[in-house]
């Protein structure tokens, strides 16, 4: 008998790697609520560049932060979430390589974690959600149902994130973007608090040689099979 409990589907893994977009379809084939949690570091990053905070500011008065409200919303045919911060569409400016190149220093900072993982469960606390990121399995939702953790080879993917930055008609560089990906799972890898890695019940899914529907194909049969037992 088909079960209706929902449960929670944690996504995490390298940069670029296309998370997002796993999740997204996951999401939409289940009729969950997706977040991208690096959305919400990225917008924190914008505010911070905006205002010109200097991360110490953040430490030294993390009261700072309660003048940032994060929130996703539908968009007009409702296929995809934008993240908007202080009731701005910043969706398109989060993206820039303005804010990829400051996003994990910003994100290694206690305070701010601790600030958006609150907000995370929150989000999560009715289930039948999935969200992507870096430390959902292993620190927002240790106790996930379902719990994947992604990777492809670095080169793959710089260049697919060079088509979709250029897709959008965002300025690229193939090199540049390259190494902000080793930057970033660098420092993901190695931060003190909240590091990227592989929870002990998480599957793998390396999708270096993989198109998009098959990756999305796996990934639904595995969370069926996961909703299926509950
Ligand atoms: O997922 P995305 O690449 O957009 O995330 C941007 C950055 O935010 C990551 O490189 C990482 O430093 C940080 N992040 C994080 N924890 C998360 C999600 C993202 O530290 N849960």
């Amino acid at each position: 008998m088909r079960s209706d409990k929902k449960i929670i589907i944690a996504i995490d893994g390298h940069s670029s790697c296309g998370k997002g977009t796993l999740a997204k379809n996951i999401a939409r084939s289940l009729g969950y609520m997706f977040i991208d949690s690096g959305a919400m570091y990225r917008a924190v990053t914008l505010y911070l560049i905006r205002e010109q905070l200097t991360l110490d500011d953040v430490r030294n008065d993390p009261s700072i932060l309660q003048d940032i409200q994060i929130d996703f919303r539908l968009n007009g045919d409702g296929t995809f979430y934008n993240t908007y911060l202080n009731d701005e569409n910043v969706e398109t400016l989060i993206r820039t390589m303005e804010v990829s190149k400051r996003v994990s220093e910003v994100s290694t900072v206690k305070e701010i974690r601790d600030f958006l993982v609150d907000q995370q469960r929150e989000l999560g606390k009715e289930r039948g959600i999935v969200m992507d990121g870096r430390d959902i399995g292993t620190v927002v939702f240790p106790d996930a149902e379902l719990k994947i953790f992604m990777t492809a080879e670095p080169e793959v993917r710089a260049k697919r994130r060079y088509l979709e930055l250029t897709e959008k008609g965002l300025g690229a560089d193939y090199d540049d973007i390259l190494a902000n990906i080793r930057e970033r799972d660098k420092m993901d890898s190695t931060r003190e608090y909240s590091p990227l890695h592989q929870a002990n019940d998480a599957i793998i899914l390396n999708n270096t040689d993989m198109t998009r529907e098959e990756q999305a194909r796996l990934a639904l049969t595995w969370a069926k099979g996961v909703i299926m037992a509950q």
